[in-house]
């Protein structure tokens, strides 16, 4: 927080925006893994976090989206929290922020623990209350904050694309029209697995670090 007081324009894009904490920008673009098989653990949501159990399989097409997206070089197994590259965290809203990004070390080895926070009212009231109207609404966010999140977790940076699920809300944008976009072309829930979410950019920034062997 010392380095922050410094840089009153931050803190104020970050009061102003629901942008993420600063620790989830990786430094170096790098693959998690260079084989392409990246371990998973998805938690149980914690109290207050509006977690519900339909919201584990939000995560799981997540990961999908994005193993999906290369051709098979990226493959995600199921392993014990301890032994997981990536760790899926369901957390209480916290101020301005949606999702979250932070490096660990997984035995030895880089990883990733991602925090996302159900409760939409983190997003400020007009999206909250369309999520309160439109459950639908309420299951995108949830599922791009764990696609863009996860793309972190596997090496991507931000881009400054709206199109892209990379985006970055600090470069400014309608954050309501940003995920109707992506509601606007669901009939149910179930379409969200086959509707990756992802852009073409997406896809080759991340078929450039998980390259089929
Ligand atoms: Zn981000």
């Amino acid at each position: 927080m010392g380095r922050l007081t410094r840089l009153p324009a931050l803190v104020l894009v970050s009061l102003i925006l629901p942008v993420e904490g600063a620790a989830q920008r990786p430094r170096t673009l790098e693959p998690l893994d260079a084989t392409g098989r990246v371990t998973y653990f998805i938690a149980e949501g914690e109290p207050g976090s509006t977690y519900r159990p339909s919201d584990r399989e939000l995560a799981v097409w997540a990961l999908e989206a994005w193993a999906g997206s290369t051709d098979g070089a990226l493959r995600f197994e199921p392993a014990p929290e301890a032994e997981a590259l990536v760790r899926v965290y369901w957390v209480p809203a916290d101020a301005g922020t949606y999702g979250e990004m932070r490096p660990l070390l997984a035995t030895g080895r880089r990883g990733a623990a991602v925090y996302i926070r159900p409760d939409t009212g983190a997003l400020g009231s007009q999206m909250a209350e369309l999520a309160r109207t439109d459950l639908l609404v309420r299951d995108t966010v949830v599922y791009l904050t764990c696609v863009h999140e996860l793309g972190h977790a596997l090496g991507l940076e931000h881009t400054a694309d709206v199109r892209d699920i990379m985006y970055f809300f600090g470069y400014g944008g309608d954050i309501p029209a940003f995920f109707n976009r992506y509601r606007m072309r669901l009939t149910r829930r179930a379409d969200i697995r086959g509707l990756s979410g992802l852009s073409a950019g997406d896809v080759s920034r991340v078929r450039a670090l998980y390259r089929p062997n």
